[in-house]
Order: C-alpha cells, then sequence, then structure tokens
C-alpha cells in the first residue's frame, strides 16, 4: 500500500521543484507553478492530460503543451521522472528508487516501497553495472478487484 507522503514533505517537494524551476531559467507563472504544485502532491504519476484537466477550471485556455514542456523541465532537471510505460508519458515526483504497481485493468500505477535491505542483483548481462532494480508488478488494483466483485 503505497504512503502518504506527510505534508511538510509535500511542502518541501513544492519548494524544491519551484526552486529547480527557477534554477533552470522559467519564468514562474501562475500556470508553471500550479503543475509544479499539483505534481508535487500526486502519487498516482499523473499523464500531462491529466494534470492539464485539473488545471482548465482555474486556469481556462492553459495548453496541454505547456503542462508537458513544464513537466520535461522538471524531468530534465531531475526533480521528477518519467515513467516508461505504455501509453502516454507518466510523471513521477518521486525520484527515490521505487517500484512499481500497475492496474491492467484501469491502468493505475501506485509506487511500491523498495527495500533498502534488498539484495543488489547479479548482473544481467557481461560487463553491465547494476545501480538500482526497480520492478514493475503487474495485476489488478484494489479498487478493481472490489468492482469485479460487485
Ligand atoms: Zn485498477
Ligand atoms: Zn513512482
Amino acid at each position: 500500500m503505497a504512503q502518504r507522503p506527510a505534508t511538510a514533505t509535500v511542502e518541501h517537494k513544492r519548494a524544491s521543484f519551484t526552486a529547480a524551476l527557477r534554477e533552470a531559467g522559467l519564468r514562474l507563472t501562475p500556470q508553471r507553478l500550479a503543475i509544479v504544485q499539483c505534481l508535487a502532491g500526486d502519487e498516482t504519476h499523473p499523464t500531462a492530460q491529466e494534470i492539464h484537466d485539473r488545471l482548465q477550471a482555474r486556469f481556462p485556455g492553459i495548453a496541454v503543451a505547456t503542462v508537458y514542456n513544464t513537466l520535461s523541465a522538471l524531468t530534465r532537471i531531475g526533480v521528477c521522472r518519467q515513467l516508461d510505460m505504455e501509453g502516454p508519458a507518466r510523471f513521477d515526483p518521486n525520484v527515490a528508487t521505487h517500484h512499481h504497481a500497475v492496474c491492467d485493468r484501469c491502468g493505475a500505477v501506485r509506487d511500491v516501497r523498495a527495500d533498502s535491505d534488498e539484495p543488489v542483483e547479479r548482473t544481467p548481462l557481461p560487463g553491465f553495472r547494476v545501480n538500482r532494480v526497480e520492478k514493475t508488478y503487474r495485476g489488478t488494483c484494489g479498487q478493481c478487484s472490489r468492482d469485479a466483485r460487485a
């Protein structure tokens, strides 16, 4: 079960995202700040489209491209990550090593904590040095399991 981040952690993340945007030379427009706030506290690995839809009430006319470019800039700086999964790019504010659980039915992607004492795996390829191992668990999420039973 993914853990809810403490409010302090989310605040800290928002501050560091904002600082990162500034360092990257991007102007801190109200739209960009809202995008940062939206991603920092989000554990659902949203797509640019999803963040766009959430912000549309506050910023009518905000472009998906604006959201995507801001998220890409944060990714380049290294404060968030882009997940390589099927479908549109998803963004992850958690840059610590962790695993993911993906629901085959609804596509939900949740964080799974990586144990720091998990054994580092043997090298999978000759000459390949393993820095970290990130797994993807595929299955059916709790909500979809309940829906199936209902
Ligand atoms: Zn599901
Ligand atoms: Zn994640």
